[in-house]
């Protein structure tokens, strides 16, 4: 489904992707972990437009989407929950959830949509008229990633979302990517919790130094190399 290859990107003169090929497959959820500073952000920025690509191609279902503005981005169903929530935290979380739903195509979908929402993460439901800002660490997560799947996406992308979260609420965190990897939708996982997203992915890339160090099928990997290959410098 998405398809990168030779991907060379960075910042100005500083180049942090080094011809870097993934192959995303449609309906599956893949892993991309590796230390701080391997590059899994700036892939991700690079995949979303935020970041102009110096060489090689990003391919969504055949058409090359390098340098499509990011706002451009939700037209081809490709919806990104970055690393820290971004939650409109003076909004409730019903209203936080009808903005992941605001484009006008989206609109007619919304009570539909609101109505799965709340049963996949009952407690934003409980919680649907209090101020995203009053939400715990976990509960923030929960509404950043229903507020993601609002639009419906086909490509969901979601960027460290165990960090700073409390081991039991890490647990739910996990049991939800597993409920939500059900062929149904394409996702991609950026995480440092190694095990756990080896845990509920079906394939795993491991990037080092902006390079990828391992392509591998979740069944397929070994904990042990993979650590080994995580901590090599
Ligand atoms: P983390 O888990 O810490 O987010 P990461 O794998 O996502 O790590 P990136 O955030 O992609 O890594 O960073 C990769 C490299 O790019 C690092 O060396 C970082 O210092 C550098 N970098 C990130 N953002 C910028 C920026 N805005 N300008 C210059 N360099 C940057």
């Amino acid at each position: 489904m998405l398809e990168i290859s030779q991907l060379r990107a960075g910042y100005g003169a500083i180049n942090v992707l080094w011809d870097v090929s993934l192959s995303i497959q449609k309906g599956k959820l893949t892993t991309i972990i590796g230390p701080n500073g391997a590059g899994k952000t700036t892939l991700l920025r690079a995949i979303m437009g935020l970041l102009p690509v110096e060489a090689g191609s990003i391919a969504l279902d055949g058409v090359a989407i390098n340098g499509t503005p990011t706002w451009k981005m939700s037209d081809a169903r490709v919806t990104m929950i970055p690393e820290g929530r971004m939650t409109f935290r003076d909004m409730s979380v019903e209203e936080n959830l009808i903005m992941g739903a605001f484009p006008k195509e989206h609109r007619s979908h919304m009570p539909a949509r609101l109505a799965e929402a709340y049963a996949m993460f009952p407690r934003l439901h409980e919680r649907r008229r209090q101020l995203a800002g009053s939400l715990s660490g976990g509960e923030a997560q929960m509404l950043a990633m229903a507020r993601g799947l609002m639009s419906d996406p086909s490509l969901l992308i979601i960027d460290e979302p165990s960090l700073g979260l409390a081991p039991l609420v890490v647990n739910e965190l996990f049991e939800i990517l597993a409920r939500l990897n059900d062929g149904r939708r394409t996702i991609i996982l950026v995480e440092q919790n190694t095990a756990r997203a080896v845990g509920v992915a079906d394939h795993v890339y491991l990037m080092q130094s902006g390079k990828v160090a391992l392509s591998q099928a979740a069944l397929d990997v070994d904990l042990e190399h993979l650590h080994a290959l995580y901590f090599a410098r």
